[in-house]
């Protein structure tokens, strides 16, 4: 028997480097899909923006509206390497309330 190398693509290793962009979406409050009747495009957008990001010691990341880290900012606290926090800077500006899927 000879050994085989068994090739195994290696999942994109993602380097743990915390960053919040603007469209970042809130990971509890997830997704909502949308269909625009003009264009005939269809997606998702996030229900309510992201305003802060958590490296986790496991190298996962979250992220959460003001509403979410709130609510688990305790449970949080306990496994986070790193916070962004950008609660101050982003103002009441809801992703929601940018694109008006059909309603
Ligand atoms: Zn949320």
């Amino acid at each position: 028997m000879e050994s085989q190398t068994i090739d195994i693509p290696l999942p994109e290793i993602i380097v743990p480097s915390l960053k919040l962009e603007p469209d970042d979406g809130c990971d509890r409050c997830g997704y909502q899909p949308y269909e625009s009747e003009l264009t005939g495009l269809t997606g998702s957008i996030y229900v309510a923006q992201a305003q802060v990001a958590v490296l986790l010691s496991s190298g996962g990341e979250l992220k959460f509206c003001a509403h979410h880290y709130r609510e688990n900012e305790a449970a949080l606290a306990t496994v986070a390497v790193q916070v962004i926090d950008n609660r101050d800077k982003i103002n009441e500006k809801p992703a929601s309330g940018s694109v008006h899927a059909g309603e």
